[in-house]
């Protein structure tokens, strides 16, 4: 079995030497060939000289380059598309995803599995942000089709048929965690402890992990939509019903009802609840403006692997 390991790399010049070493020597013990798929995402720093440098010393080392950075999720799926290997395991450069986990994954593909997910616990991390990742899944669940699971990411080996078939899904917004759950296939999920990052930092700000977030609802169904028709159409009855309230009244009392506050008040909240539906349909609109343009998921300015079929595949 030829096995691909696909790492994106987003400036990570300080840990790419120790990761190929570490995850080398690891390697040794396992009775499979192996190729390394090294994306580099458009990194600023020295990342793509050392992956040249790598792919000199050692010939198993494939890399891709982008022209600019595309975010990790291009930077898998063109890992995914190059990869030429039975299996295919995607891993962080930052040594966050223990090389040590590729032995346990292969023999669980061995066993038959056509997804091994790894998951990780939660140790060191913020409870606000534990707390917050909690509260997010069990939302989210409630809201999409695929089962999306807290501390599961995207360190997973996929067999040769479930990356084929997670390449035909297209879209130009992906959101990967969901797309391999929607894929599906035979899974088994193992728990490791998650390490702490040693070098270089996260590139997650918060507000890109609540993009993310938003993403992750809306990417997968229209249940959103959904709401919005069926919260129009509740406050249109506790309208109607307080029409009638106020109307009855005045028309056995015989006086009018001042109503000014009333007034401001509901119409404040009705136009901040239409603004806010106006955006969730906006949200849509954007995506479906964002795939019809059927731009590239990314742009390849240098890489050692041999493209023909992949340009072949874009048109
Ligand atoms: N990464 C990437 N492109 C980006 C951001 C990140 O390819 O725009 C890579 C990064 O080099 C690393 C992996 O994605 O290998 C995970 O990134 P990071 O460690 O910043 O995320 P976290 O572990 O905090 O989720
Ligand atoms: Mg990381």
């Amino acid at each position: 079995m030829l096995i691909s390991i696909v790492v994106p790399c987003f400036n990570e010049e300080a840990v790419i030497d120790r990761f190929h070493e570490h995850l080398v020597v690891e390697l040794l013990t396992i009775q499979h060939e192996f190729e390394f798929v090294y994306v580099d995402d458009g990194s600023k720093d020295d990342t793509l000289s050392m992956l040249k440098r790598l792919a000199g010393t050692d010939a198993r080392v494939r890399y891709v380059s982008f022209s600019r950075n595309f975010g990790k999720e291009a930077a898998m799926f063109a890992g995914l598309r190059n990869a030429s290997g039975d299996a295919v395991i995607i891993m962080d450069a930052d040594l966050q995803h223990p090389p040590e986990l590729v032995g346990r994954m292969v023999e669980l593909r061995e066993a038959g599995h056509d997804q091994v997910i790894a998951k990780r616990t939660r140790d060191g991390d913020r409870v606000t942000r534990t707390w917050m990742a909690r509260g997010y899944y069990r939302l989210v669940n409630r809201l999409v089709d695929v089962e999306l699971v807290d501390g599961v990411g995207d360190f997973r080996l996929l067999s040769r048929r479930a990356v084929n078939a997670v390449l035909q899904l297209t879209e130009y917004n992906r959101f990967s965690k969901g797309l391999f759950a929607w894929v599906g296939f035979p899974s088994v999920t193992f728990e490791y402890r998650n390490a702490v990052r040693e070098e270089g930092r996260s590139k997650w700000t918060f507000s890109q992990l609540l993009n993310y977030g938003a993403d992750g609802v809306i990417s997968f169904n229209n249940k959103p939509l959904r709401a919005a028709v069926y919260l129009g159409l509740l406050l249109l009855s506790v309208a109607v019903l307080y029409a009638a309230w106020i109307v009855g009244g005045v028309l056995v009392d015989g006086v009018d009802t001042p109503g000014y506050a009333t007034l401001l008040v509901v119409m404040t909240a009705l136009a901040g609840v239409q603004m806010v539906m106006v955006g969730v349909i906006g949200e849509y609109i954007g995506r479906i403006y964002y795939e019809v343009k059927r731009r590239p998921h990314y742009l390849v300015q240098s890489t050692n692997v041999d493209q023909t079929a992949d340009i072949k595949d874009l048109v």
